[in-house]
């Protein structure tokens, strides 16, 4: 056993004094090994001493604690196991009593006239207030009154008590807290400060050095010392974070190669003549932006988030016509095969009369054909190729591509840029996005990624209404829905799954389970037809149907044929049917936010005002479901993606395995959004001015970052 002088950074805890083999053991399951690691095993909360209240003021069952003196003491029995000690304690405020069972030594250590500090949970009796077991602390006259101490909560397990874990956590924390290595300079620190203090955030001086910051999160001397604990360690984690994330943009920057596509007053010209209406401010400024990325010999890496509608296809189709100006490749992948049709023919009568070769490569096409596509990709013949991901898949090889568009996918990972490089050279990448990422994850999770936005709609488009309703109102809800099949519109309805089935596994998102299929597509068509709009033509689309089937009905819903569509969420992303005004929502409470958004979407396409209603299954009424209350409210998918993530976090919202980041301990992306802020701007400046790189008095703060991103973000040999 080593006693307390010794103990070391890397000494194991099992060596530590009272701690032993078991301790140790319960102690490795809580992922701490060495005296290190538990310096760095943080609280998870803390106790806070009860406040001192006059007595008339204690509360039945609420901790508190009181000074007096002892006036009366009473031992009932000396026998073992039975026995009692009653104290009084009283001040100018009244009397408590205070109960021992099996304390007898009680007796002798509350002797009359002796002052205590008494703290405990009272129970009132009566109007008698009575501690059991409460923490006594004697007080000598010419002493100050002890202060009351912070405790940490630790998270435990099966083996160790709190108790002795904090005894643990004080014998290290004693011994090392002033040895520890400085993560964060001085003049780092007041660097840091100083862009915190000019954010006007209040917490500028906080940044304690490591020492004081550990002792303090460990054993706070007061509440505004634990205060400025977290905050140091809370940047110090934003900082580590953001400046991972800052070496990888400037690494991808330096190290890939990609063409410069140059852009002309001409050939934007020739661009945008084929737009067949005039881009509205934010697709002209994002275009700008897109403009300059594409200008350069290194990989655009951005993503175009905007709410559905907000044209982000027009703006993606610019950056691939100025690929194919630059005598490049282009490819737009679409997350569904009925959206890359939908994209292929749009794009076909855009450039009927020009000489951009256009190719289409998907699923369903038939061997011949796929070869095909895939030779006059390769031979560079075809110059835009429309597909979904799965062309990743097929072999896909470019001549040289120029432009990669992602349509509704996060992130590229890294596995898919490698197949889309060609000639040594990567492609440029636009991500596009409808859920809106709220500012506080942009920052982090694609702290890497430029962010372009298109907040503005384009002209000319209707109003959406969005109703809850309840089951009994369905009958209202089709003749309604009648009216407005009459007035010559057509409408959606949308139901969460296929039809109950047990063994097919589910395909393009949709859920197949053996509930009551009260809201599958199958039932639901057949309802329709069969009653409230058996006058009408109504069509069914699933994701189980094949590809054929799915694109006729599509066209004939397109061409109004079709009046009504009975859908899965197959027609969640991208389908553009302007004159389809009226969307019903069946079983509602199985849909995101982002998903109900995306088909609210689906009747804000034409000058029509759009009509959205919203049935869920069984008895609860739709406004006790919070989320389907917030969809009813908010329009905007900026708002309508803050409030998700404000009721669910980030994880939920994008995946957790889309970031791929480790969680962060004790930062939280929306609580410390200014400190993750000023960390950002912080860590910007140190990699443009090299500062990080090249000072030994960052070598550790290298090393933090190292250890927890290096791998993760691909971030190569700082050194
Ligand atoms: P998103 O991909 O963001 O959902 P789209 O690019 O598909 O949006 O555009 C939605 C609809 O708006 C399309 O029918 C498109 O032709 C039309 N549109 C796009 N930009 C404009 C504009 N500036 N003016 C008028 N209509 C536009
Ligand atoms: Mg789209």
């Amino acid at each position: 056993m080593t006693d307390s002088d010794s103990i070391k950074p890397a000494t194991q805890m099992q060596y530590l004094p009272g701690v032993g083999p078991s301790r140790a053991l319960s102690m490795e399951k809580l992922g701490i090994q060495t005296a290190q690691q538990l310096l760095f095993f943080f609280p998870r909360d803390y106790e806070f001493p009860a406040p001192p209240l006059p007595i008339e003021q204690i509360q039945d069952g609420e901790a508190c604690s009181l000074i007096g003196q002892v006036s009366d003491v009473e031992l009932i029995s000396r026998t073992p196991g039975k026995s009692i000690v009653n104290a009084i304690v009283v001040n100018e405020t009244g009397a408590v009593k205070l109960l021992f069972f099996n304390q007898p030594f009680r007796a002798d250590q509350l002797i009359l006239d002796q002052r205590v500090l008494v703290s405990g949970v009272p129970k009132m009796n009566g109007l008698k207030v009575e501690f059991t077991h409460p923490k006594v602390v004697l007080i000598n006259d010419d002493e100050e009154l002890p202060k009351p101490e912070i405790l940490p909560i630790y998270s435990l397990t099966d083996g160790i008590k709190q108790a002795e874990l904090r005894r643990i956590a004080r014998l290290v924390v004693n011994a090392l807290s002033d040895s520890l290595k400085e993560v964060l300079p001085l003049p780092l620190r007041e660097k840091a400060a100083a862009i915190l203090n000019e954010r006007e955030t209040g917490i500028g001086d906080m940044l304690a050095p490591i020492e004081t910051a550990i002792r303090n999160l460990h054993f706070p001397s007061d509440q505004q010392a634990l205060f400025q604990a977290r905050t140091r360690l809370i940047f110090q984690e934003c900082l580590v974070l953001q400046l991972a994330l800052a070496i990888r943009q400037r690494r991808l920057s330096v190290e890939l190669k990609s063409p410069v596509l140059e852009s002309s007053a001409m050939i934007d010209a020739r661009i945008k003549n084929r737009f067949p209406f005039s881009l509205t401010n934010d697709q002209e400024r994002v275009i700008r932006e897109i403009r300059d990325d594409l200008s350069r010999p290194f990989p655009m890496n951005r993503l175009l988030q905007g709410d559905v509608g907000s044209g982000k296809t027009v703006v993606a189709i610019y950056a691939m016509m100025l690929a194919v100006a630059n005598q490049r490749q282009a490819v737009l992948m679409a997350p569904t095969e009925v959206l890359a049709r939908q994209h292929y023919n749009m794009l076909r009568k855009m450039l009927k009369d020009s000489r951009v070769n256009l190719g289409l490569l998907c699923g369903s096409l038939a061997t011949a054909e796929r070869r095909r596509v895939l030779d006059a990709t390769k031979s560079g013949e075809i110059e835009i190729l429309i597909g979904t991901q799965a062309l990743l898949h097929a072999g896909v090889k470019f001549k040289c591509l120029g432009v990669a568009v992602v349509d509704e996918q996060h992130k590229f990972g890294v596995a898919q840029r490698e197949l889309l490089r060609s000639g040594g050279e990567d492609p440029h990448y636009l991500v596009m996005s409808a859920t809106p990422i709220p500012r506080s994850v942009a920052m982090t999770l694609f702290g890497d990624v430029e962010l372009s936005t298109l907040r503005e709609t384009p002209p000319g488009r209707g109003k959406v209404h969005t109703y809850l309703s309840h089951q009994g109102w369905k009958d209202r809800w089709w003749i309604f829905a009648r009216q407005k099949l009459d007035e010559g519109r057509q409408v959606y309805v949308v139901a969460p799954m296929i039809k109950a089935n047990r063994s097919e596994s589910s395909k393009e998102g949709e859920t197949t389970d053996d509930r009551e299929d009260t809201s599958s597509v199958e039932t639901v068509f057949e309802d329709l037809c069969n009653g409230p709009l058996s006058d009408y033509r109504v069509g069914l689309l699933h994701g189980r149907m094949n590809q054929d089937r799915k694109q006729r009905v599509m066209e004939d819903f397109n061409e109004g044929k079709i009046q009504v569509l009975v859908s899965t969420t197959v027609i969640e992303v991208g389908i553009d049917v302007s004159n389809a005004t009226v969307m019903t929502i069946l079983g509602a409470q199985q849909f995101g936010l982002a998903q109900l958004h995306q088909l609210r979407g689906r009747v804000s396409r034409g000058v029509h005002e759009g009509h959205v209603c919203i049935f869920t299954d069984g008895e609860d009424a739709p406004e006790e479901n919070e989320r389907l209350k917030i969809f009813s409210e908010t329009s905007d998918g900026f708002d309508l993606a803050e409030a998700d993530f404000q009721m669910r976090g980030p994880g939920d919202f994008f995946g957790k395995s889309q970031s791929g980041l480790p969680p962060l301990r004790i930062a939280d992306l929306q609580r410390d959004f200014e400190i993750m802020k000023a960390a950002r701007v912080l860590a910007k400046q140190c990699i443009r001015d090299g500062s990080l790189i090249e000072s030994d008095a960052w070598n550790e703060l290298r090393g933090q970052v190292m250890r927890r991103y290096g791998k993760r973000l691909d971030l190569g040999d700082l050194a």
